[in-house]
Parts: structure tokens; C-alpha cells; sequence
């Protein structure tokens, strides 16, 4: 149950509690929704699906995320759902093992401490903890939006129209609100030298919490078993200098793209690129970073992938989506009207987003090397941490202090 404060600001047009309107209900939006009920406000989320989202892959909390989800009272039962790998193995491009390393030592992650759960696990978590004291409107999206002095005229795509104080973009990396207030994505979205196909296969290899990889010069396959089940995470990476053009947006395109690049590869991967054929669950995308001077114009923000996605290659995704719904409903629940707030929100927060950002650059992802030489390194150093303790926790993990919050 969510305590309710009373609302300090005056974002209010005519009725006495400011509205806000979110769009997203997977990580940010409902985190940020909870926090915002805290402060007071009335909150309606807005959920292109026709329901919250399950399954979904493994994705990280860690550091100043953890503490975020520690005040929301659910760091209990996301220690349950702690995926808790046992391993890593790395496999050269003939198979064999290369190295084999636990999963803290190559995600720089703290073991006891840092969580990795599946993503649907900690929107279901976030969903439950607000579902009662927030509006969701599932299987609906925001057909335009307008501004006011007064507030934001909204009509969504199902016909209906109503006017909020506020409007949050929460709408992940491919964000249509950011379309709407800063125009195409092209501007912003920072292209990082790799595309990357998941979908789930039959764990036909009897693996068990563990993460499998396979690497060549430009080329990774991984088989990634979250528990003992039937199902394996099956992931295709590889470097491309420039993105794919439009025409590659099509399924049948991308699946031609990657049985292409991976044809004559070893392994499993022959197995792995005919079980993406058949696979209902594709995934395809670059992989990028969402860049932008501002998160926000006017009575609208973004928040979470939608202004700041660090991309996978970092991990920090959802720690960053957690921190920023909470130091942007807390901008909120301290600052006079929102001009105040949403800069404060982008003050609190660029230094942290730029760090994490920076933990990775345009095809200098450590564990997807792109040429032989860059390999040969990345074999090296995988090797050296087999014998060497475990590196400290990487200091972007927890750059960012949190502040009490205010309501
Ligand atoms: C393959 C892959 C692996 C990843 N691995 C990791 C990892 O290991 N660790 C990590 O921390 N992060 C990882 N991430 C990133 C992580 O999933 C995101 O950073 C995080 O989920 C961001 O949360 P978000 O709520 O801001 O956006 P999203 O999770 O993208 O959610 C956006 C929501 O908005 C909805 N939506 C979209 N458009 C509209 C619209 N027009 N109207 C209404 N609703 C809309 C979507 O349906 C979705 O529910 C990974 C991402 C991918 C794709």
C-alpha cells in the first residue's frame, strides 16, 4: 500500500491534484509512477500492449538502483527472483572452452549485493506495488498531444481526450513521445557498431544457470539458461561499421541479415540461426544510445531509455530507468512548478547518465571484440581473471547519491 503526502506544488491547472499522464508501463513508468503517488499526484499510465509484458530477458539492478528499489520496500522479492548464474564460459571459435568465470567478474557487478532478474519479474513487481492506486490504461497509445498554458491536451489513438498537467515519456528506446516533442529519433539515437538478434529456443543442451559464448573476430553467439528450464535465452551479435538501412526493418530482412553474417560459424550456431527461423519471439535491433541536450519541452519529460539509454552493452539500463523515475517524481515533489523541477531532474541525473554511458563506445564493447586482434586481447584478459580476484565494482554503478524524497 502506498502512502499518500500531500502534493506541495502548484503544477495543478483546475482541480486541487496535479494530473500526470505516463507513457510506458514497463521500468520507468511504473517506477516513476509509484514515486509520483507518493508526492501526491494523480498518475494514469498509458501501455501500448494489451498487458503488462512478461517474460522478457534478464536485466541488471545494481548500485544506486539497488537502493531505489530498496525504499520501494520490493529489494525482498527481487532477491528471490536473483536469477543467480553460476557461470560464464567462454568458448574460442572452434568450441572449445576458453575460460569459465563467475558472472560478477565479467559484469563488474557486486556478488550479494547487485540483482539480476528477469525483466517481466521486476515490471510485475513495480505493477503490483501501484496497480491499485494508479490508472492504467492498457492496449492504448497517445495519438497527439497538445500544449497549453494550462496543461497538455491529449487524445489517444482509442478516441478518448483529456487534458493532464503533466505527460512523461516512458516509452523506452524507440520512444514516440520523444518523436513528438524533439522530432526523429536519427538525432539522437548514437549508434554503437553492432546488431543483435534474442529469441528463446529449446534447451536442448541440458544448461543450467549458466551463460554460454562463443566468440569470432565481429561475431558472438550466447545460449544463456536463467534457471534450470526448458527454454534458453539465445542472443546473435555482431559488428556492422554502419547501421542497416531501412529495408532491413522487415523480419524476413533481418533474419536473412544474421544467417548471412553467421553462415560459416562454428559451435552451435548453425542450430541457433535455424531456431531463429522459427523463433515467434525475435528481437532485432542495433544497438545505440539515446543521446539529447534536453529530457524535456514545455509540460512534457522523458525518462528511463527513452532519454537515456545507455544501450545493453552497458547492463545499466533499467539501474538507470529506476534513478531516474525517482530523482524526476522527487524534482517534482520539491520544485515550484515544473520548468524548476524538470531542470533540477536533468541535474541531478546527466552526470550519472553520461558515466554509464560512457562505459562503452562505438565497437569497443569488451565482450564483443571486433577484429582478430582485438580478440586475441579480450582472450587474454579473460584468461588473467580466471586466477586475478574480483575487480571492484565500477564506479558509474553508484555515482549517483540519492537524496531523501521530499514527500
Ligand atoms: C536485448 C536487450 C538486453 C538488455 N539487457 C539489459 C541488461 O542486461 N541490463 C540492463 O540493465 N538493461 C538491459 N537492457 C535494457 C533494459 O531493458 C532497458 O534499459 C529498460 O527496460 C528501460 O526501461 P524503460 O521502462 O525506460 O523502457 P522499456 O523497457 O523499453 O519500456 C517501454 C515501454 O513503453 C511501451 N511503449 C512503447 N511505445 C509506446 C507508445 N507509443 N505508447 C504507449 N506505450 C508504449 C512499451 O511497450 C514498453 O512497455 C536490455 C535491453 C535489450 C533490448
Amino acid at each position: 500500500m502506498i502512502s499518500i503526502g500531500s502534493p506541495t506544488t502548484p503544477f495543478a491547472g483546475t482541480s486541487g491534484t496535479p494530473s500526470v499522464l505516463i507513457s510506458g508501463a514497463s521500468i520507468s513508468g511504473p517506477a516513476l509512477a509509484y514515486w509520483l503517488r507518493r508526492a501526491g499526484f494523480a498518475v494514469t499510465v498509458v501501455e501500448k500492449a494489451g498487458a503488462l509484458r512478461d517474460g522478457g530477458y534478464p536485466i541488471d539492478i545494481r548500485g544506486t538502483a539497488t537502493e531505489v528499489v530498496r525504499r520501494m520496500g520490493i529489494l525482498p522479492e527481487l532477491r528471490e527472483a536473483h536469477i543467480d548464474s553460476r557461470r560464464c564460459t567462454f568458448l574460442n571459435s572452434d568450441g572449445s572452452t576458453l575460460a569459465s568465470l563467475s558472472p560478477s567478474t565479467v559484469s563488474g557487478g557486486v556478488e550479494g549485493q547487485d540483482l539480476e532478474v528477469r525483466r517481466g519479474d521486476l515490471a510485475a513487481s513495480l505493477y503490483a506495488l501501484v496497480r491499485d492506486e494508479v490508472e492504467f490504461l492498457f492496449g492504448d497509445s497517445i495519438d497527439t498531444l497538445d500544449q497549453t498554458q494550462e496543461g497538455v491536451e491529449v487524445t489517444f489513438r482509442g478516441g478518448r481526450q483529456r487534458t493532464f498537467d503533466l505527460v512523461v515519456g516512458a516509452d523506452g528506446m524507440h520512444s514516440r513521445t520523444r518523436e513528438f516533442l524533439f522530432g526523429p529519433e536519427e538525432q539522437f539515437n548514437r549508434y554503437l557498431g553492432y546488431c543483435f538478434a534474442i529469441f528463446t529456443m529449446p534447451n536442448t543442451f541440458g544448461l543450467s544457470h549458466e551463460l554460454m559464448m562463443w566468440n569470432a573476430p565481429g561475431k558472438a553467439a550466447a545460449l544463456y539458461a536463467v534457471g534450470g528450464d526448458d527454454e534458453l535465452h539465445a542472443f546473435l551479435n555482431f559488428h556492422l561499421p554502419e547501421p542497416p538501412a531501412d529495408t532491413l526493418r522487415t523480419p524476413a530482412a533481418q533474419r536473412n541479415l544474421v544467417a548471412g553474417v553467421f553462415a560459416d560459424a562454428g559451435w552451435e550456431v548453425p542450430g541457433m540461426v535455424e531456431a531463429m527461423r522459427g523463433a515467434d519471439d525475435l528481437f532485432f535491433d542495433t544497438a545505440g544510445q539515446i543521446r539529447m541536450p534536453h529530457w524535456s519541452s514545455g509540460r512534457v519529460a522523458l525518462v528511463g531509455d527513452a532519454a537515456y539509454a545507455p544501450s545493453f552493452l552497458t547492463g545499466q539500463g533499467s539501474s538507470l530507468a529506476l534513478a531516474g523515475a525517482y530523482m524526476l517524481a522527487n524534482a517534482l515533489a520539491t520544485h515550484p512548478d515544473h520548468t524548476a523541477a524538470f531542470a533540477a531532474y536533468e541535474q541531478g541525473v546527466r552526470k550519472f547518465v553520461t558515466m554509464n554511458q560512457a562505459l562503452v563506445d562505438n565497437g569497443s564493447a569488451t565482450l564483443f571484440p571486433t577484429t582478430a586482434r582485438a580478440l586475441v586481447q579480450r582472450n587474454t584478459m579473460l584468461r588473467d581473471l580466471v586466477t586475478l580476484p574480483a575487480a571492484a565494482a565500477r564506479p558509474a554503478h553508484s555515482a549517483l547519491a540519492l537524496p531523501d524524497f521530499a514527500a
